[in-house]
């Protein structure tokens, strides 16, 4: 069984309940649905058929709803082809035009007070490179072509420079978040964000829209504002996306992999899911194996110790999704069994009476390093929350860390967890009875065998449904 999750964007090409069974059968864990695309109509199949494979397989597939954000672009151009011609002046106008090499719309309407002179705009992940020589702060900002090509309609504008002054939901994001809640997604992408205050407005969001609602939020990191808020940033939300396509337009190339690193480490560190995204396995969009450099990109994402890898085009509109899938499975299986990811030498949480998580805490660590000690199958913990699964998977410990919860919801939520598999369990008759009960299920369905030694979590008395305060090593017999 892996540990590492697998990610997948739905699309044209993998939408039907017969492609996702193919898709999870093969390893994915998530589904993502990406809102920059497709109808609300599109939307309410996916998610129908994900719940349908969801109760054929008895698989808790989570569903990651993926907000665009402020994504900005480019309008309709001619013949949906123009070349734009290094050295050339153009005009960029907030006017709404069919767009020639001499005039184009772009989809801002601050964008000429935003801007300055000599700052950097990028068009088509980078593709062609433009500099502003001048705006008159209304309507028109005057350009030049640095490095030029042919620009088709619609395509993504990058401002790395320029402080944008959008709200990080748009108005179409706010009914894709109404739409995703009243769906009941388990997470919530947000694009672009650039402080801890868009995590914190999008919470509220959230919870005027539903009080009830148990989604959880996804930082995309792919502004270099992001980054410099990325301490606050991963204290609010509840994990993060390593979105490598625009970060690496909107940063320098080459400090991607760095920042890889350092965002996995920093998410670890405070417990927090961490996804590794975009062009993963590329060229399986058409071939029927990754390239060398694909293998080694997956493996070393998961020696990072990356919570999920995540494929987009390549299942959206590839030619072989469940075969990309298969082929990442095998990629995290191997170098699981290979590489030295597991055990982190976390901190100790802090000795603080007054933190209201630190019994809770001081458990989650010392089963993950008893599990250690005494090489244990499994780390078994009892949750309403999934707050002691979080916790747990952040030690990277090598035993499976297997979830019984009364709490239907976040079965799927955990889903995207490093090492966490779920299971559903609603009797509470006494704690003894459920960790005989519990054991009995596991090796019945051989996810135990005799002599195993498994180390039990819980909350004493079991029926308070508290938090965790109880850590218990036995054998199984
Ligand atoms: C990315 O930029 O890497 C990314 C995941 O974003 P998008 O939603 O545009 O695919």
């Amino acid at each position: 069984m892996k540990r590492t999750k697998i990610v997948v964007t739905l699309g044209p090409a993998s939408s039907s309940t017969e492609v996702i069974e193919g898709m999870v059968a093969a390893g994915a864990d998530v589904c993502r649905i990406n809102f920059s695309h497709g109808s609300h109509n599109n939307v309410l199949e996916q998610i129908k058929n994900i719940r349908a494979v969801n109760k054929k397989l008895d698989a808790h597939t989570a569903i990651l709803a993926d907000l665009q954000g402020p994504k900005l672009r480019i309008g309709l151009v001619e013949n949906n082809g123009v070349e734009l011609v290094a050295g050339k002046e153009m005009i960029i106008t907030t006017k709404e035009c069919l767009g020639t090499a001499e005039r184009i719309y772009i989809t801002y309407p601050q964008f000429p007070k935003d801007v300055k002179a000599g700052e950097n705009i990028l068009i088509d992940d980078g593709k062609l490179l433009l500099k502003v020589i001048s705006t008159n702060g209304i309507d028109e900002v005057k350009a030049v072509v640095s490095h030029g090509g042919v620009l088709s309609s619609k395509k993504g504008v990058n401002l790395p420079n320029t402080k944008i002054s959008l709200p990080c939901l748009t108005e179409k994001d706010i009914k894709d978040l109404e739409f995703a809640l009243d769906q009941n997604a388990d997470w919530i992408g947000l694009s672009f964000v650039r402080s801890a205050a868009d995590i914190i407005e999008l919470k509220h969001l959230i919870q005027n829209i539903n009080p009830n609602s148990k989604a959880k939020v996804i930082a995309k990191i792919e502004k270099p504002e992001a980054i410099l808020d990325i301490d606050n940033i991963i204290k609010e939300t509840d994990a993060i996306m390593v979105a490598r396509g625009d970060l690496g337009v909107e940063i320098p190339m080459q400090e991607v992999p760095v920042t890889q690193k350092m965002l996995v480490r920093k998410c670890l560190e405070q417990s927090k899911p961490v996804i590794i995204a975009t062009q993963m396995m590329e060229s399986m969009i058409t071939n029927i194996s990754p390239t060398r450099a694909e293998v080694n990109d997956v493996a070393n994402s998961v020696m990072d110790g990356a919570d999920a890898v995540m494929l987009s085009a390549e299942t959206s509109v590839g030619h072989h999704p469940a075969k990309v899938v298969e082929a990442m499975t095998k990629i995290i299986e191997h170098i699981e069994e290979e590489s030295t990811i597991y055990n982190r030498d976390n901190a100790a949480p802090e000795l603080n009476l007054h933190n209201d998580r630190f019994i809770s805490d001081s458990i989650c660590y010392t089963a993950a390093k008893m599990a250690q000690r005494t090489k244990a199958a499994a780390i078994i913990t009892m949750t309403h929350s999934g707050y002691t699964a979080f916790k747990l998977s952040s030690h990277r410990p090598k035993a499976h860390i297997y979830v019984f919860t009364d709490n239907y919801r976040i079965l799927t939520t955990l889903n995207l967890v490093w090492g966490v598999k779920g299971f559903y369990y609603d009797k509470s008759i006494s704690t003894d009875h459920t960790i005989a009960d519990i054991k009995f299920i596991l090796k019945k369905n051989g996810y135990v065998v005799p002599n195993d030694l498994i180390i039990n979590i819980a909350s004493v008395p079991l029926s308070d449904k508290g938090k965790s305060n109880m850590v218990k090593l036995s054998a199984v017999e």
